[in-house]
């Protein structure tokens, strides 16, 4: 299994999320996740890889994974040392990817996903790894639905599961920001990008606006103003998934400037907080239109699937080990300043943890 963490997205654009995948030891091992081995007990893992389906609302509250409300959670602030054998985060028992802030004399001190200092008893260790997979939006903030009911959330966490899988296979340590159907503000998705010390964070989304129609896929990819890295990173995702994309027939929509683009606000800054908030090199991409009916019912299929979880896993393993420059670049900034704060803490609910 595995287990992905993401963060909010954008008011139309889109947003950004993650999550880990979770695997007993020798097959996490096997898989390249890289995961330490331990002497914890281990229990198994709520999710399966090979399982890419997560119905909404799986991971919501129930009698067995109650949500708890943002306020209560149980901060501790002593008697926290530093966390053995370089962990930097943990997959907790339900499946839930976590910063680790350090250990107590009774487990990890991590981080939950809405950002609250909480303890757990044991959880699966994670080192550093290379890439770090956001699938946007989850919980309360589902982002575009298709019709009839496909949510942004559920089709960014199983296009991030197959991409994780691709990953793996190319022996490329994966975890994922989110690994369910529950919020993960998106500074918290940057953090563990960060804790991780990956060297590269994708954001998967699928887009939302309405666009005209067009011979080829109007996928955008979203980089940081200032790194030549990300632009680069963004850069190879948008040439092999424009690739692969366009063997479907479709009838596309796109924007005029779709492309590799900066997107800033009235004060020249990165105006989403997935591309602004982490230090590492990061990019989002919008693979293609949710809100198109057509696109949509392409998303339905095997397919796509792995046609783009293969695309991104190259364009990853490209900007990992070679120079190559990429292609797809627009010039000419976009400007957006966002309506709403999506992606924030407040109103956070955060899954069980254990
Ligand atoms: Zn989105």
């Amino acid at each position: 299994m595995m287990m992905v963490a993401v963060l909010g997205g954008a008011a139309i654009v889109g947003c950004a999320g993650q999550r880990p995948v979770l695997l007993d030891d020798a097959s996490a091992v096997d898989a390249g996740i890289g995961m330490a081995t331990t002497t914890e007990t281990r229990k198994p893992a709520p999710f399966e890889i090979d399982e890419p389906v997560i119905a909404p609302g799986e991971m919501l509250a129930s009698d067995d994974n109650p949500l708890v409300d943002v306020g209560s959670g149980d901060g501790t602030g002593s008697g926290i040392f530093p966390a053995r054998g370089g962990v930097k985060a943990v997959v907790t028992p339900t499946g839930v990817v976590v910063p680790v802030l350090g250990q107590s004399e009774s487990g990890y001190v991590v981080e939950s996903p809405c950002g609250i200092e909480t303890e757990i008893t044991w959880g699966q260790p994670l080192p550093s790894v290379r890439v770090v997979l956001d699938p946007g939006h989850g919980g309360t903030e589902q982002g575009a639905v298709a019709e009839p009911g496909r949510t942004e959330a559920e089709l960014n966490l199983r296009v991030a599961r197959r991409t994780a899988l691709a990953l793996q296979d190319r022996e490329i340590s994966v975890a994922l920001t989110r690994t369910g159907d529950y919020r993960v503000p998106v500074l918290q998705r940057a953090r563990l990008a960060d804790a991780l010390e990956a060297d590269a964070l994708l954001s998967i989304h699928h887009n939302t606006p309405r666009a005209a129609p067009s011979v080829r896929p109007g996928t955008e990819v979203y980089v940081q103003g200032t790194s030549a890295e990300s632009q680069r990173l963004g850069g190879l995702v948008y040439e092999e998934v424009m690739a692969a994309l366009s063997q479907f027939d479709v009838d596309w929509v796109s924007r005029s400037d779709a492309g590799v683009v900066t997107v800033i606000d009235d004060n020249g800054e990165d105006a989403f907080g997935i591309n602004r908030h982490p230090e590492t090199v990061t990019a989002l991409v919008e693979l293609a239109y949710l809100a198109n009916p057509a696109e949509a019912a392409l998303f339905e299929t095997d397919e796509y699937l792995d046609a783009v979880a293969a695309a991104m896993a190259d364009g990853i393993e490209r900007y990992l080990t070679t120079q190559d420059p990429g292609s797809g670049y627009v010039d000419i900034p976009r400007i957006f300043n966002p309506s709403d704060e999506t992606g924030g803490v407040e109103g956070c609910l955060a899954p069980a943890l254990e």
